[in-house]
């Protein structure tokens, strides 16, 4: 037989993959070996030490190797992406306490998609009208507190909703009219807000319209996966790769069956929709799975002590320093880990925070932390891989010894 036979032959019996290695060149059995690249290095990209958080612009978070695993295992295989979200979600929807969920390409997706199944409904006519809402009889306004005003309620207009700011119960109930369609809670601007979460559910119900919230950047605790589902909320939306370290381009929509079902119309594979963009492949939507999984089972309290011990290396470094005075504290809301300011006597350190933190940038290895005021910086060291808070704190301490007189 010539070789092009045998391969053929062989290529029904099981042990194809062992025998076939034998005869084949191994350049034609394995793909080049192209792990060993660093591309940063090859493209001049610098990479850092995270000491500030779960940025977006800096890449958000790293990825743990079991959901790094997963992606890589799943690459390897066809499936279908509808099956794939119904069982993925019918799993997380068990974990976090809702009657359905499904796995979008971040927070922000999980609001756009989630909104535009309030406004659709399962009307797959109404689904290609978007963002055009009142002309083809959609309701189109999102009534949301001035205090909670962020950028990210973008995700709303993208699917043609006009914003309506209020500030007190008395002004919900004067907004809320015909074209109405839902109200929505930023939960980290919880505490600035006159209407608390429960109130403004209570709202909504009184009304009867569906209600919102935003939790993306809100575990830990770990229990923000579940409280809003319990408390009752239309629709809530996570992301992913903050600090459940799944991947970047994932996040969740959890929430009411009907309306999970009605904003799966606008996603992916889907595609005269406002949500097409928005897509997560096979690899995303495990990956998202498995480190939600993790995130729910893994000692919280031990990996909260690993924070604070870090923050204790680059504390104690800093505070040898003359003229140094620290301050540990969480943020109650959203980031909520612990978080070290550091601040000094201009007279005695001659460097000021915006100064200290473009040295750490330009050191060796790289730094980036924040704040950066007058006299102070921050840092948040939950992000960092173990070991490099001692490499942080020896950077600022030579900093500021540099800069003493
Ligand atoms: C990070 C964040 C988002 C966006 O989340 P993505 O997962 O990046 O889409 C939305 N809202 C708030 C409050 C956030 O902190």
């Amino acid at each position: 037989m010539k070789r092009r036979e045998i391969i053929k032959s062989l290529s029904v019996l099981p042990l194809f993959g062992g025998i076939l290695s034998k005869i084949v060149p191994s350049e034609v059995m394995a793909a080049p070996l192209s792990t060993k690249r660093d591309l940063f290095k090859e493209l001049g990209v610098r990479t850092f030490i995270n000491a500030r958080g779960t940025i977006t612009f800096m890449t958000g978070s790293l990825m743990h190797d079991y959901v790094l695993e997963t992606i890589n295992n799943s690459s390897k295989d066809y499936c279908m992406i509808d099956e794939l979200q119904d069982k993925v979600g019918e799993k997380i929807a068990a974990m976090v306490h809702a009657e359905a969920a499904t796995v979008t390409s971040g927070a922000f997706s999980a609001l756009s998609l989630g909104m535009a199944g309030i406004l659709t409904g399962m009307d797959e006519k109404k689904v290609e009208q978007l963002p055009h809402l009142e002309k083809n009889g959609m309701k189109s306004e999102v009534i949301i507190q001035k205090n909670h005003q962020i950028h990210y309620n973008h995700a709303f207009i993208n699917c043609g909703a006009k914003l309506v700011y209020v500030e007190t119960a008395e002004d919900v109930d004067k907004s809320v009219n015909e074209k109405t369609a839902s109200m929505h809670f930023l939960n980290c601007n919880a505490l600035d807000g006159k209407i608390k979460d429960e109130e403004w559910l209570a709202l909504a119900k009184k009304h009867n319209l569906p209600a919102s919230i935003d939790i993306a950047a809100d575990v830990p605790p770990v229990s923000n996966l579940w409280k809003f589902n319990d408390m009752g909320y239309s629709f809530v939306a996570i992301s992913g790769g903050k600090a459940m370290r799944g991947p970047q381009s994932a996040g969740l929509l959890m929430g009411k069956k009907e309306i999970v079902a009605a904003a799966r119309l606008s996603a992916p594979p889907r595609g005269n929709t406002i949500g097409r963009g928005m897509k997560v492949n096979k690899e995303e939507i495990l990956g998202m799975y498995v480190a939600l999984e993790k995130y729910i089972n893994q000692d919280h309290d031990k990996e909260w002590k690993e924070w604070e011990d870090r923050v204790a290396v680059i504390n104690n470094a800093s505070k040898t320093v003359a003229g140094v005075t620290t301050n540990v504290s969480v943020p109650p809301i959203a980031n909520h880990t612990p978080t070290l300011q550091i601040m000094w006597d201009t007279n005695r350190v001659k460097i000021s925070g915006t100064e200290l933190l473009a040295a750490l940038t330009k050191g060796n290895p790289s730094i980036e932390a924040y704040g950066g005021g007058k006299n102070s910086i921050t840092v948040s060291p939950w992000m960092m891989k173990a070991g490099q808070e001692k490499i942080v704190a020896a950077r600022i301490k030579e900093e500021l010894m540099k800069a003493s007189i």
